[in-house]
């Protein structure tokens, strides 16, 4: 009975997805343009399963499945031309199928095949009529194939969008599962370590403890502190990546903000005999942001200003330029090498071993507050030059 790759086909057709899915437009106004088109009274989109024929979209019946053997468009995917029956009564594959003698007694039938690229034959779209008619012309013939091959092309949009929309709901749960993962495990971490941080300030103060140990206490205390600030760091960048945390909030002031993360840093710029300016301007748009989250922002810029400045000034202002909010950083530190720039918003990214070995830290406080300025609908941009300094700005949209 088949000529065709029949296996192969089916197999075609289940990789659509499309059987017993409900009606979309875009199929729908492909056959009532057939319809229309033709001037029949029935027209179907098509599609041959093992054993049954259904209907993804029909005007004119109810309805949407036959069995495969009483199917017109069983015959039309054999080939690639469009099939026409003038006259089923005159017909001998016809002339006997349930779908001519009843209800709904089919005379005129002309289907075009649903031909995908690799050949298979899917099902037809065709039109049909309750009495005889001429057969088509060709011009008429290419018009309904023309038609046909839009319903592949729209079948085919329709696999790719799902595809894309497999693709992204997988990533998405990935993401996920790994957000969750490192947040249940540096929960998990903070517990024990915070009271390895308790019994180690209780050993160091301890006053029957001899002196070498007492330091030795204070050192596991200050390595299991830094060690708990990594851990709340990659909290804290788990949950920006989950999308979990709370950036936004009621448009506040920002000035004040800026002024209480400057002021955690008058003791220890002092220290260091660094100058601390600021600079708030008079007049300034409010932000729609949560005030801890932006003071997190600062506080970390600062610090790393305060941190990889040995001698000179840092200048911290807040100032308004095209409608955004500009909070910018200045110090005339170190700086960072040009090839390094685009890298030091990246997770664990530091100036090298050195760098790090001499100032300490995670590495994740810029990634951290990039994801937050960018949560909060802005960003962080940087200049630098090695040797000069660098500044850090946090652009914020205006509320
Ligand atoms: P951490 O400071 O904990 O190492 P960050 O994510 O805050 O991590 O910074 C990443 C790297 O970017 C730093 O290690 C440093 O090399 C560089 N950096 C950040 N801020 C400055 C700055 N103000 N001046 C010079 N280098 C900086």
């Amino acid at each position: 009975m088949f000529s065709i790759d029949e296996e192969g086909r089916l197999a075609a057709l289940r990789e659509y997805a499309i059987m017993d899915t409900p009606p979309e437009a875009a199929f729908d106004r492909i056959v009532a343009l057939a319809a229309d088109l033709f001037d029949a009274p029935i027209a179907a989109m098509t599609l041959i399963d093992s054993d049954r024929q259904w209907m993804k979209s029909i005007v004119g019946l109810d309805g949407n499945e036959t069995p495969r053997e009483h199917a017109f468009c069983r015959y039309t995917i054999l080939g690639d031309e469009v099939l026409v029956v003038p006259d089923a009564e005159q017909d001998d594959r016809f002339r006997d199928n349930p779908l001519v003698l009843e209800d709904p007694n089919i005379r005129f039938y002309a289907g075009a095949p649903l031909r995908l690229r690799s050949g298979h034959r899917l099902g037809a779209l065709c039109v049909i009529d309750r009495t005889p008619r001429a057969p088509l012309s060709e011009v008429e013939k290419r018009r309904l194939q023309t038609l046909a091959n839009v319903v592949v092309n729209e079948m085919d949009l329709r696999l790719m969008a799902e595809r894309y929309a497999m693709a992204t709901r997988r990533a998405e749960a990935a993401t996920e599962a790994k957000s969750e993962f490192l947040a249940n495990m540096t929960h998990e971490l903070r517990t024990p370590l915070t009271s390895v941080i308790g019994f180690n300030a209780l050993l160091a103060a301890s006053p029957d403890l001899p002196e070498r140990e007492k330091g030795m206490a204070l050192k596991a205390k200050t390595a299991s502190e830094k060690l708990l600030t990594i851990v709340n760091d990659v909290l804290d960048l788990a949950k920006l990546e989950a999308g979990a945390a709370e950036v936004g909030g009621e448009p506040i002031d920002v000035g004040p903000v800026v002024r209480s993360a400057v002021e955690l840093f008058t003791e220890r710029a002092a220290e260091k005999g660094l100058a601390l300016h600021l600079h708030v301007a008079d007049v300034l748009p409010r932000a729609a942001v949560d005030p801890a989250r932006l003071r997190q922002v600062l506080v970390n810029l600062i610090g790393n200003a305060v941190k990889f400045t040995a001698k000179g000034e840092i200048a911290v202002s807040a100032s308004v330029s095209g409608g955004e909010i500009q909070l910018a950083v200045r110090d005339t530190g170190v700086g960072i090498p040009e090839q390094n720039l685009g890298r030091v918003f990246e997770r664990f990214e530091q100036g090298g071993a050195a760098i790090s070995r001499e100032f300490g830290g995670t590495g994740l406080g810029l990634a951290i507050s990039e994801r937050l300025a960018r949560q909060m609908g802005g960003e962080i941009t940087v200049e630098s030059k090695v040797g000069h300094g660098s500044t850090f700005t946090v652009i914020l949209p205006a509320a």
